[in-house]
């Protein structure tokens, strides 16, 4: 206990969380009293009024939350579609899952940072394949979409064909702006396919629309996060927030994302068992987009050699096999996370069959290899929260381009990763190389000025948003 409290006061991250975590009667949340005893305090602070919002959203939460009247009131607007700005002033996100587990995670951020800054309540549709992989962020309260939702089945069927998101309401214009007529409830559509429609999402005279509408349901599967930060109704206030714009997921993810006890189990034993002792902890996330621009020879000799230009592992001996265990303490431990096996077994038959010439012991691991992508199935997503954690806890993390699985790990480590750059018709040179920020790539930004509706470079507008390393046409902050 006095060790948790000591180690938290230094890191001053238990200031992101609230007291009342620890009032008795809560649901159980190990991890987050526990991490602190696994991975690297952070050395970047929240700001005091990020701190302050955090704790006011949470009242929020519990005011407006599932099960509260004021819930009940406002769901009565849903269902009826008349808004009575009288019964409840509570308003919503509902946000929906769309592809795998760390776009999930990016999403829910960016729908969560959208919250606070409009003072609406976060709800997740997470759907069976989701359950049980987080602790509920919020106190005393929950931020799961309740089952009586009205259109809780049809959710998932929402696309962006949907007449009544707002991309289309505006296209066929169905959205009455002189009467005040206001809808209950929109969907919005802010996937990576959405269109010119959808994304005026982004333009500050929408958001003055769309503050008057209960009920948002959104569906996204990127982190848009950084287009906020283009809009001048929430720049002021982001700018209080975040003084340290490369830290936002670093510290919201490192908010919302508690392991639950079910997969803090697995990721504490895992660590004990295989990366605990080891002096140096080395994190190679490995994601094939696709084996025939990606073939396994390519992407290895890429891997090999970003450790050797990076010195992230000593050289072997070929000439030399291993007959005893190496008197030398030294030890490093690789992690290899993908979902195939022959990086592993390459690395680990390298640094298992020859010593290595600084007399260093390597040992190399690899949790699981589930071969495909499987985002419906509830212990497939368990498995690769388990392996995003253990990849945040490293000392040193190399990861692959355009993986959002990678931009998870390296955020809550909070760290700049060294990134496996994409391979093209030939291995990159160099193969890796520092990212120029901790922060997550938004992948398919709007490119149109809002006033002028032309076609913009966005990262002309602020300094703290430039152009992702591993995307060219991607946006991250820093
Ligand atoms: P992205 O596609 O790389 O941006 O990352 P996502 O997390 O959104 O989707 C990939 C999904 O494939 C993950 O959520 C996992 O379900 C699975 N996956 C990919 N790489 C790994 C891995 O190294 N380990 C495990 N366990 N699953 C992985």
């Amino acid at each position: 206990e006095s060790l948790f409290s000591r180690k938290f006061s230094d890191s001053g991250e238990e200031s992101l969380f609230s007291r009342k975590f620890s009032d008795s009667g809560e649901e159980s949340c190990l991890s987050r009293n526990q991490s602190v005893l696994y991975r690297k305090s952070s050395p970047r602070k929240p700001s005091s009024y990020l701190i302050a919002k955090l704790r006011s959203y949470e009242e929020l939460h519990k005011r407006c939350g599932p099960r509260t009247d004021s819930y009940k009131r406002s769901l009565k607007q849903l269902k009826s579609g008349q808004i009575d700005h009288n019964s409840t002033d509570c308003k919503y996100v509902v946000w929906v899952a769309d592809c795998g587990l760390g776009n999930r995670m990016l999403s829910i951020t960016s729908a969560f940072l959208y919250a606070l800054l409009t003072n609406r309540v976060l709800l997740i549709d997470q759907k069976q394949e989701m359950a049980d992989l987080f602790c509920e962020p919020f106190p005393t309260t929950s931020w799961i979409l309740p089952e009586d939702f009205p259109f809780k089945n049809k959710l998932g069927g929402f696309n962006q064909k949907y007449d009544h998101s707002y991309g289309n309401m505006l296209k066929n214009n169905n959205i009455n702006y002189s009467t005040q007529l206001f809808p209950s409830y929109l969907y919005l559509f802010l996937s990576h396919n959405c269109d010119h429609h959808d994304q005026l999402f982004f333009c500050d005279q929408d958001q003055a629309l769309l503050n008057q509408v209960p009920w948002l349901i959104m569906k996204s599967n990127v982190y848009f996060l950084p287009s906020m930060f283009l809009m001048s109704s929430f720049d002021q206030e982001l700018d209080r927030l975040f003084p340290d714009k490369e830290t936002v997921f670093h510290h919201l993810g490192r908010y919302l994302f508690n392991p639950s006890d079910r997969v803090w189990g697995l990721i504490t034993k895992y660590y004990q068992d295989y990366l605990a002792n080891a002096e140096k902890r080395i994190g190679i996330q490995i994601r094939i987009f696709s084996a025939k621009t990606s073939p396994f020879g390519s992407v290895m000799d890429q891997i090999l050699g970003c450790i050797q230009k990076e010195k992230l592992l000593p050289e072997v001996d070929t000439e030399k096999s291993i007959a005893s265990p190496s008197k030398n303490q030294t030890s490093k431990v690789v992690l290899v996370t993908s979902l195939f096996q022959g990086y592993f077994e390459k690395l680990n038959k390298t640094y298992g069959e020859h010593p290595t010439k600084t007399g260093e012991v390597v040992a190399v691991y690899q949790p699981s290899h589930e071969r495909k992508q499987q985002s419906w199935e509830n212990s497939h997503n368990v498995q690769a929260w388990v392996e995003i954690y253990l990849l945040s806890l490293s000392d040193e993390l190399v990861t692959s381009a355009w993986s959002t699985f990678g931009y998870v790990a390296q955020g809550l480590r909070g760290m700049r990763p060294l990134i496996l750059y994409k391979i093209g018709r030939a291995i990159p040179d160099p193969p890796c190389g520092r990212g120029v920020s901790m922060e997550p790539c938004y992948h398919a930004p709007p490119i149109f000025d809002c006033k002028t509706k032309k076609t913009v470079d966005t990262t002309t507008f602020v300094p703290h948003v430039k152009h992702c390393e591993d995307i060219r046409w991607g946006i991250k902050l820093l």
